[in-house]
């Protein structure tokens, strides 16, 4: 049976969270079984405007901060979530200043930094505990900011700055098409669809928007990560500092979160991706039997950390070369995050180019849907090319730090640990792709 609900949508002066006033007009949307009907997606103002609508597709770290931003910029938008509510597992995330300073532009930084601890530097240590060398961060850059943000309050705060439904959650994006004047319909895994005038694919790795647009599947970097968030209810007992420990074809790391969590993950050399386990006992087992003889520290953090917060996940990427990868739009449908630019997890810094492509696409489309000298597609083009020549580098940068760290090779990890940590590595250099200038929101309504 068919049923119908109602969209809303307003002008960028009269966002809902920011005047009593509200002047919403309505439109309506059709779902269900038998599909036949659609969002209009555009709507005209009292004072004449065009307005456009936006669906994004995805209620990750991406799709929410490019809603927020958008919304900053008084343009509706639409978040159709595949999973019944936001996610409430997983672990954490390391944000560097580029994430912070996204996070600020939107306005939600200074409500997060409350909840997680600044990290001051980071220790890297061998197999056996013994500590190769330390770094603080403001030492070489006064400016770094590094948190370890649990996923979970990141994703809640920023869906708390959108108006009420504007995620649509149990909503799977099946199959999309476009039609002749540009517009794209997408149908969800219940038979309801959707027509979208702007659509932006935000829905991570396995992203369906980005294989309709020509993407290649991500590839296997050749090692898997486990990662859990152990829970100290009297008090974590660390500095705040990132431990990394090296071994041979593994690695581990561990970070103070809040006062009473830890973030940890192990990384480790696996010729394929093995079969997915999900089974919290299972995983623990194995992630402990990979560090049996390491620090203690890191066998108790993995005995401390609570079921849901434990994954094991193979680490993937796509290289997005000149001339082969298709750009990252097409027509009026464009990529954002992980579904366009999967990187590996050396750099710490998915999230934190998800959420530097928020903020500039969000500012290339509202200039061109507030009537700027650009069409929305060349919006997107735009966006593209200035967001490649970071993505790319970045990309391919985390993937040869994950080989180099996850090198078996006896003598070639001996010269590390004797020569290259103690002597070489700079941090400065290191963390120089945290620069990021963010843009604010030009002509934000908050
Ligand atoms: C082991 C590991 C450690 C990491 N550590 C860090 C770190 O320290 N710092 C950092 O910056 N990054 C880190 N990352 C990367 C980071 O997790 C990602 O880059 C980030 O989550 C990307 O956000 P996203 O919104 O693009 O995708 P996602 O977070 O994957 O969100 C995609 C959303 O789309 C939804 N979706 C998918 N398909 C559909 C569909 N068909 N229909 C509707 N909805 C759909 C999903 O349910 C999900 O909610 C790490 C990654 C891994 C694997």
């Amino acid at each position: 049976m068919a049923m119908s609900f109602l969209l809303p949508i307003y002008p960028p002066t009269q966002s809902p969270l920011h005047s009593s006033a509200r002047s919403y007009r309505w439109f309506s949307v059709r779902t269900g079984s038998k599909p036949v009907c659609l969002a209009m997606t555009r709507a005209q103002t009292s004072g004449g405007d065009l307005e456009e609508s936006v669906v994004i597709v995805g209620a990750g770290i991406g799709g929410l901060a490019t809603a927020v931003s958008l919304h900053r910029l008084g343009i509706r938008s639409v978040v159709l979530e595949q999973a019944e509510s936001l996610r409430t597992g997983g672990t954490s995330l390391t944000l560097f200043k580029n994430g912070w300073r996204v996070l600020d532009a939107i306005s939600v930084g200074p409500q997060l930094r409350t909840q997680f601890l600044e990290i001051e530097g980071m220790v890297v240590k061998q197999e056996d505990g013994r500590e190769l060398r330390s770094f603080k961060f403001k030492d070489e850059d006064q400016s770094q900011e590094v948190r370890a943000v649990e996923r979970r309050v990141l994703l809640e705060t920023l869906a708390s700055q959108l108006p009420p439904q504007t995620i649509r959650f149990s909503s799977k994006l099946k199959t999309i098409q476009s039609n002749a004047n540009g517009d794209t319909l997408l149908e969800l895994e219940d038979g309801s669809q959707l027509l979208a005038n702007i659509v932006i694919g935000c829905d991570g790795i396995r992203s369906k928007v980005a294989s309709w647009m020509g993407f290649s599947e991500p590839k296997y970097a050749g090692h898997c990560a486990f990662r859990g968030l152990g829970f100290y209810p009297n008090g974590q007992p660390f500095q705040r500092k990132v431990n990394y420990i090296y071994g041979r074809g593994l690695r581990a790391g561990y970070v103070p979160v809040s006062a009473t969590k830890v973030y940890w993950f192990i990384c480790f050399n696996s010729p394929s991706l093995g079969p997915k386990i999900t089974d919290p006992a299972i995983l623990k087992k194995q992630a402990k039997e990979l560090v049996s003889t390491w620090p203690e520290d890191l066998q108790d953090l993995i005995d401390l950390t609570p079921d849901e917060t434990i994954s094991r996940t193979p680490l993937v990427d796509r290289w997005l070369w000149p001339g082969i990868a298709p750009p990252a739009s097409k027509g009026r449908v464009v990529l954002v995050g992980d579904a366009w630019h999967p990187m590996t997890p050396n750099l710490g810094q998915g999230a934190c180019c998800a959420l530097e492509d928020s903020v500039v696409l969000a500012n290339k489309l509202a200039g061109a849907i507030n009537g700027g000298s650009e069409s929305v597609e060349e919006a997107m083009e735009s966006y593209g090319s200035e967001r490649w020549s970071r993505a790319f580098p970045l990309t391919v940068r985390a993937n040869l730090v994950g080989s180099l760290l996850q090198w078996d090779n006896p003598l070639v990890c001996s010269v590390r640990d004797k020569f290259v940590i103690p002597k070489l590595v700079r941090l400065g250099p290191m963390l120089e792709h945290t620069n990021f200038e963010c843009e604010p929101l030009y002509g934000s309504k908050t």
